[in-house]
């Protein structure tokens, strides 16, 4: 799948930090009191965490401010909120299980090497700013050397390897 260029989760943290920043006046509680919770449940979402919990989370904040917040800055700050995870609700949801359907949050992105197309150079494992890649350079005659394999539990999704490929042989999983 080809990079995409917005991300709805993403683009709704942003919104909301905008918000908080120039229009919360601080003056009632319950707008006062979420606006915290709203940052940790977006952020948490952001990097694939959470699970449908925060999720849940994040719509009672959202229509929790809606009924008892004082203004319509914060009313409609959390309705904007509260459209975008109705008519975004599959990217939640799949930021929520920890994968951004759009590509567009590295750190979810997750990759593979094509061992077809691998000539072990070891040109990527040498540069990765992690140490996610693992395998052993192509030596003429040897047959124990391992192949290329990207270990997602330490993948930033830099996307570093994939540029550097001269086979192309690193794709999105
Ligand atoms: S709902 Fe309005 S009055 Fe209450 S803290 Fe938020 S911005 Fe201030
Ligand atoms: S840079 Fe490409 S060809 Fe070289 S080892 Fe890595 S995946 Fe294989
Ligand atoms: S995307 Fe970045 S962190 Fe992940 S394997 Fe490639 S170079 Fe390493």
């Amino acid at each position: 799948m080809e990079q995409g260029e917005f991300c709805a989760v993403k683009q709704a943290y942003a919104e909301y930090e905008e918000f908080a920043q120039s229009k919360l006046c601080g003056r009632c509680l319950p707008c006062l009191l979420a606006a915290p919770l709203v940052f940790a449940a977006l952020e948490h979402l952001q990097h694939g965490r959470g699970g449908a919990a925060k999720l849940e989370e994040l719509r009672f904040l959202a229509r929790g401010v809606q009924l008892t917040g004082r203004c319509k800055f914060g009313h409609e700050a959390l309705e904007k909120l509260e459209k975008k995870l109705a008519e975004a609700a599959d990217d939640f949801t799949a930021h929520a299980e920890g994968s951004c359907p759009q590509r567009v949050c590295p750190e979810l992105n997750r990759y593979r090497v094509d061992p077809e197309r691998c000539t072990q150079c070891d040109i990527c494992r040498t540069l990765c700013p992690t140490g996610a890649i693992i395998g052993d350079p192509y030596v003429p005659y040897r047959t124990d050397n391992r192949p290329y394999v990207i270990l997602s539990s330490r993948c930033n999704g830099c996307g570093m390897c994939v540029s550097a490929c001269p086979e192309n042989a690193i794709e999105l999983a």
